[in-house]
């Protein structure tokens, strides 16, 4: 592998697809990995994602976890580096993005204007603005955008200014959108201006795309820089880089074709329901089966062994609310949730050890499952099949690992075609 121009740390494992997908989008090729590798990427990339489980956890360990993967992305020559958080800011008074950013600015501290970094979660294409500090989701402040009731990281303060001085020693400041509107010149003479009065770090406003691409030539040459996947389209051109679909090409897909849903999130539903109705083969999974111990597994696999021809199968556990609240009620949140990604990992794994080499897994923490039960630990990323999720290329683990196509879909994600899309575009 050849020197990297970005080193990514992402705080969870969709985050670090989404930022990756932005990445190949805007010309680099990009290499995500699961936890700090043991490893060096076997593809030629540009760019690295290490997607760390560190948005929720105590922020020592999640200053721990950076920071080791600060060490294996500089090791491998990382120009640049990119702490990426949720676009909804995630966090609280507690942390994490406050001490991971002032604890990697610190590790940085040596190099030339490694004292300053910027912090804007803004994301136009998905709604996701900054104005006046302020964070916007769609046209209603963060406050009101319903991540007030966010179980761990609730969200009731949408000035991003004081949020992250709540959760920083050092001193936060704001540039805002009539500098950033002026320019990758006025704002580079705002960053010094801040830094002269002592801010570590600046909240930047964007309120569109062009605004992400005049703040992108400013932060050439800063060693950390810190967001949402929002900025990653104004930084490959600062490497020389243009967009390009030779930097999302995957070798050609063969093999066998299978989803796998987990999801119970309404897109997912929708995308169940459209591949029922078009015929798709499709076996359910039933929560319960699995809780009386019946060998649902075994029940899937055996279905499986008795589809033929090339089209795909889809086995899944998709529900509607009320049937999911019941199995929630009877078994347990969490018991009914690790009981069924146990089951649709192994099948996922069951399915390709018959050949599967091109799997649609459907949920977060049901992708996070499926992957882990592959041993997949690093994922070549490819052409974007809709906003947010890309086809990936990998091998799994262990002797006699094989290489697989996988498109890992966060719940709500994708239009409502989406099965037939992606395997389209792989033929
Ligand atoms: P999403 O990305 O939509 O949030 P996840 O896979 O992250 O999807 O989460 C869905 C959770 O719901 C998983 O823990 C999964 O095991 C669980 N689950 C899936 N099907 C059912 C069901 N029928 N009843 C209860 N829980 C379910």
């Amino acid at each position: 592998m050849t020197r990297l121009h970005l080193g990514c740390i992402a705080d969870d494992f969709t985050g670090a697809t989404d930022l990756a997908n932005n990445l190949v989008r805007a010309g680099m090729r990009v290499v995500q990995t699961i936890g700090v590798p043991a490893e060096t990427p076997t593809a030629e990339v540009d760019a690295v994602v290490i997607a760390l489980k560190s948005r929720t956890i105590p922020a020592s360990e999640a200053v721990a976890q950076s920071l080791a993967a600060l060490t294996w992305l500089r090791r491998h020559g990382a120009r640049q580096i990119y702490f990426k958080y949720c676009s909804t800011f995630d966090s609280t008074p507690a942390g994490n993005i406050g001490p991971v950013t002032e604890a990697l600015l610190d590790a940085l501290h040596d190099h030339p204007g490694g004292r300053f970094t910027i912090a804007t979660p803004a994301f136009p294409d998905n709604g996701r603005t900054v104005f006046h500090g302020h964070l916007f989701v769609g046209d209603r402040l963060l406050s009101e955008s319903g991540m007030q009731n966010h179980p761990l990281t609730p969200m009731r303060d949408p000035d991003l200014v004081r949020v992250l001085q709540a959760q920083s020693r050092g001193q936060v400041g704001l540039v805002d959108y009539r500098v950033v509107a002026q320019g990758p010149e006025a704002i580079r003479a705002r960053f010094a201006a801040l830094q002269a009065a002592g801010i570590r770090v600046a909240i930047v406003d964007a309120i569109d795309n062009e605004d992400l691409l005049r703040l992108g030539p400013a932060l050439a040459g800063l060693p950390l820089v810190t967001g949402g996947s929002g900025i990653a389209i104004g930084l490959p051109a600062n490497f020389g880089l243009a967009p390009s679909p030779a930097a999302s090409a995957l070798p050609a897909a063969s093999g066998r074709r299978a989803i796998v849903a987990g999801s119970c999130s309404r897109a997912t539903g929708r995308q169940v329901q459209a591949f029922v109705q078009a015929g798709g083969a499709a076996f359910r999974i039933d929560p319960f089966a699995i809780a009386k111990g019946e060998r649902v597994v075994d029940a899937a696999l055996a279905w499986y062994d008795r589809q033929t021809g090339s089209e795909p199968a889809l086995v899944y556990s998709t529900a509607e609310p009320d049937s999911v609240a019941r199995a929630q009620a009877q078994l347990g949140v969490a018991a009914a949730g690790t009981l069924i990604e146990g089951a649709l990992a192994r099948i996922a794994q069951g399915v390709v050890a018959r050949g599967v080499r091109q799997l649609v897994v459907a949920g977060g923490e049901t992708a996070g499952a499926c992957v882990q039960a592959l041993g997949v630990t690093q994922l070549q990323i490819g052409p974007q099949i809709d906003p947010g999720v890309p086809w990936c290329y990998a091998r799994t683990g262990g002797e006699g690992g094989v290489y697989v196509h996988l498109a890992l879909k966060s719940g709500n994600f994708g239009a409502d075609d989406f099965f037939a899309k992606a395997f389209r575009m792989l033929s």
